[in-house]
């Protein structure tokens, strides 16, 4: 077991994590921005060490500022989070060469996965399908337009080093591939500093659904269902759920094969997700996996009842040990609904500043996982999740029910938050039904 873990990363992530190493007896040592001193993570752990100003390139993303501060405190391992260093492989790498244990996959998991365009071929390769398209990256439009011929319109244009739904452009003819091709080029250049492009048939209203996993370093890959998580304005996910509703024991089953085979192709040790889109027919193709904790982790800790923090602890402890088979099973249903500081009104524009009042919700099902406090200033410089509310309940109808209540008892003054949209959704015949797919929001907002 680890004598001490640094959470390298801030806000509600950096609470979750803090949370599962106290119930695991770990001493904690929280960093921080100058902005962030007075956040919850700093309070909650048992030391905390300022790593820089407030632009995260200057703080969270400065390995060597994290490597120092874990020096200094005797830390043996740090958690990543999600976002900033979770999916850096020089990272990895550079804790490893400090003796630091990084509390994720193993480098060459991460780079390879992390190229999506080589994530693909690697899947494909162990039989498991993907979205057609060109074999890795595409050199230049031309090679675009013969690929979009072959597979057919519309395609979708995506960054290989992408993320985050950057660096993406839907073609929808010949005519404007070159545009687009290079605007997205320039997108990804910008945001990755990588301009490798991929190509792939763009589905029509799919849903987006991912698989948990956790592979232990015993070569054993355990399946935690799946998360449905097709309510997303501009590839980003706002409301996720589990089970999805779209999903029998049937496809369950064969989603779950592909994920683990896909996994244990790349000998897979953490926690990690495998995300595919699913079409009308039922048909689903892999997408992308994610090897680090999600955001969205608690709808599955709801409905199997696990911890999937502390398991992805002890998974990088080397330790062997295994997991139950009722611990894999989906019981009940579970919703999170991000509650972001974002204006719905204006086009969900940060709004950043102090949160003057608030009201967490609670009572039966209720989870929530926040920094937020009455007095808290939300800062500009990251991003705008303040809170996730959770409900659980036996199915699918009493999580919405209490979901619809927690968001009624849910206050805050001060800054505009995303509640008044969530109640918005969680009233629509068409969520109800669960009858949705990723261009729902789109249409709900127009
Ligand atoms: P990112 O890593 O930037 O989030 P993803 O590859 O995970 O990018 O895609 C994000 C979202 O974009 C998906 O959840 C889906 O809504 C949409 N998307 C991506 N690829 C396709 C595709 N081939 N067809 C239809 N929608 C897609």
């Amino acid at each position: 077991m680890f004598n001490k873990v640094l959470i390298a990363n801030r806000g509600e992530i950096a609470l979750r994590v803090i949370r599962a190493c106290k119930e695991l007896n770990i001493p904690t040592v929280a960093v921080y921005s100058t902005v962030d001193r007075d956040s919850l993570h700093v309070l909650f752990a048992d030391e905390s060490i300022c790593i820089g100003a407030p632009n995260a390139r200057e703080s969270y993303l400065r390995s060597q500022n994290l490597i120092a501060a874990a020096e200094i405190s005797g830390a043996d391992a740090i958690h990543p989070g999600y976002g900033f260093l979770s999916e850096s492989a020089d990272f990895v790498e550079m804790c490893a060469m400090h003796g630091i244990v990084f509390i994720g996959p193993r480098a060459e998991t991460i780079a390879l996965m992390g190229d999506k365009s080589e994530a693909k071929k690697t899947m494909k390769s162990a039989g498991v399908p993907v979205v057609p398209g060109s074999e890795g990256v595409i050199s230049n439009f031309n090679e675009a337009l013969s690929i979009a011929e072959e597979i057919g319109y519309p395609v979708i244009v995506k960054a290989s080093a992408g993320g985050g739904g950057k660096g993406m452009r839907v073609v929808d003819s010949a005519d404007v591939m070159e545009s687009n091709f290079e605007m997205a080029r320039a997108e990804a250049e910008s945001s990755f500093g990588s301009g490798d492009l991929y190509i792939e048939k763009y589905l029509i209203e799919p849903r987006h659904i991912e698989v948990q996993l956790l592979g232990l370093s015993d070569g054993n890959v355990y399946a935690f269902g799946e998360r449905d998580c097709s309510i997303q304005r501009r590839h980003q996910k706002l409301i996720e759920e589990s089970p999805s509703p779209a999903v029998s024991p049937k496809l369950r089953k064969r989603l779950i094969e592909a994920a683990v085979t896909g996994a244990k192709s790349v000998n897979y040790i953490s926690a990690g997700t495998i995300e595919f889109l699913l079409d009308a027919r039922g048909d689903f193709y892999f997408m992308e996996m994610n090897t680090r904790i999600q955001v969205e982790h608690p709808v599955t800790e709801m409905v199997t009842g696990t911890d999937l923090v502390k398991y992805q602890i002890l998974a990088s402890t080397g330790e062997s040990f295994k997991i139950d088979n009722a611990e894999t099973c989906i019981q009940g249903h579970a919703i999170e609904c991000r509650i972001n500081a974002e204006d719905p009104e204006k086009n969900f524009l940060p709004s950043p500043g102090e949160i003057k009042a608030l009201n967490l919700p609670g009572g039966p099902g209720i989870r929530i996982d926040s920094h937020a406090y009455a007095g808290y200033k939300i800062p500009p410089n990251y991003d705008s999740l303040i809170a996730k509310l959770i409900a659980f309940g036996k199915n699918r109808e009493e999580a919405l029910m209490r979901m619809h209540r927690a968001l009624d008892e849910f206050v805050v003054e001060g800054v505009e938050t995303t509640i008044p949209f969530h109640q918005k959704v969680l009233e629509h015949p068409d969520f109800i039904a669960g009858n949705v797919n990723t261009g729902f929001l789109n249409q709900f907002l127009s």
